[in-house]
């Protein structure tokens, strides 16, 4: 009679809320540098969009894509979008679970890789897809 619960397969919120808080410590970290980033380009419509981002702390990442900003800061808002999207995974309760075969991703690789969407298996997959085609 070895009926433990299950209670180590409940995905509870709580158990992200270090990955909740490292991400938007990250976050906070990326918008500091796009700020300081535009700071430094000399060019007028960047100082605006910087003094922006320092009064609010960010900006709609559409706005930074239309002002033309984005071959300086590409890559910073790219990994900005994909913590939006790990936190608004997080908040639906659907953060961890792969989005091919929804079965729950291994929280090791979760702290690894935050941002992962898929298990190990199906993000192999999902590789050999792409760079077949
Ligand atoms: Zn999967």
């Amino acid at each position: 009679m070895s009926s433990v619960s299950h209670a180590g397969q409940n995905q509870d919120i709580n158990q992200f809320a270090d990955i909740k808080q490292n991400l938007l410590n990250r976050k906070r970290d990326l918008w500091n540098q796009i700020r300081e980033d535009l700071e430094k380009e000399a060019m007028e419509k960047h100082q605006e969009i910087a003094n922006i981002i320092k009064e609010n702390g960010d900006i709609a990442l559409e706005e930074l894509r239309e002002a033309d900003t984005f071959s300086l800061i590409g890559l910073k808002v790219e990994e900005l979008e994909e913590i939006d999207q790990a936190l608004n995974r997080i908040e639906i309760g659907q953060y961890g679970r792969c989005i091919d075969c929804g079965r729950w991703i291994d929280k090791k690789r979760l702290e690894i890789m935050p941002y992962a969407v898929r298990c190990r298996d199906c993000q192999e997959r999902h590789e050999e897809i792409q760079n077949a085609s």
